[in-house]
């Protein structure tokens, strides 16, 4: 199963990735963890980051197809993934689109997270007291949503012309929101 998670800052990408990598038994390829742990490490490529997800904007399109290229070399990918953070611009879809027909793996599905812009900014502010991440600043969330809006908004219309969106409603509790999904891409199997 090859699923790309498609959704707002706040719209629990993270989180209904981490349960489908469990379900799925494939592993969860966020491309924002990947980016902090370079940027843990201290390597080149995390200096070079490091500020530009501090203020929320995007890190260049050519080190993030590097990091999934090298994230896709590894095994464990064999038999599927989901991709959290990826792509988010129209380059980013059109490079993992060439990426996965020349890997002889077209994407399953792209699965869209619906969530109101009020409850966005409402979980970031809840996530940012519990964790600390600097890119929860009330000026980078305000980035953030922006480049959302204007860069990866229309990643969403590019699946939907290929085919392969759906579009998931993200409002309700985690294990609502998980059965949902569940039910859209393997509707013989829900949990709970
Ligand atoms: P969220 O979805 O909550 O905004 P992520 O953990 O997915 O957070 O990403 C955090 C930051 O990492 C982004 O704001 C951006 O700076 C960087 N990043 C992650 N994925 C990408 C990507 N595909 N392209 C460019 N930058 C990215």
């Amino acid at each position: 199963m090859r699923l790309v998670l498609l959704g707002a800052p706040g719209s629990g990408k993270g989180t209904q990735a981490a349960r489908l990598e469990t379900h799925l038994q494939v592993p969860h390829i966020s491309t924002g963890d990947l980016l902090r742990a370079e940027v843990a490490a201290g390597s080149r490529l995390g200096l070079e980051a490091k500020e530009v997800m501090a203020r929320g904007e995007l890190v260049s399109d050519a080190i993030l197809l590097g990091m999934l290229e090298d994230r896709f070399s590894r095994p464990d990918t064999a038999k599927g993934f989901i991709l959290d953070g990826y792509p988010r611009n129209l380059a980013q879809a059109d490079a993992l689109d060439a990426l996965m027909h020349r890997l002889g793996q077209p994407m399953d599905y792209a699965v869209q997270l619906e969530v109101p812009q009020e409850l966005l900014v409402e979980r970031i502010a809840g996530r940012a007291k519990a964790e600390g991440r600097a890119d929860d600043a009330p000026e980078a969330v305000r980035t953030r949503l922006q480049v959302y809006d204007s860069q990866t908004a229309p990643v969403i219309e590019f699946y939907r012309q290929h085919g392969q969106l759906t579009v998931i409603d993200g409002v309700g509790s985690l294990d609502e929101v998980f059965n949902r999904i569940i039910e859209a891409i393997a509707p013989s199997n829900p949990v709970g």
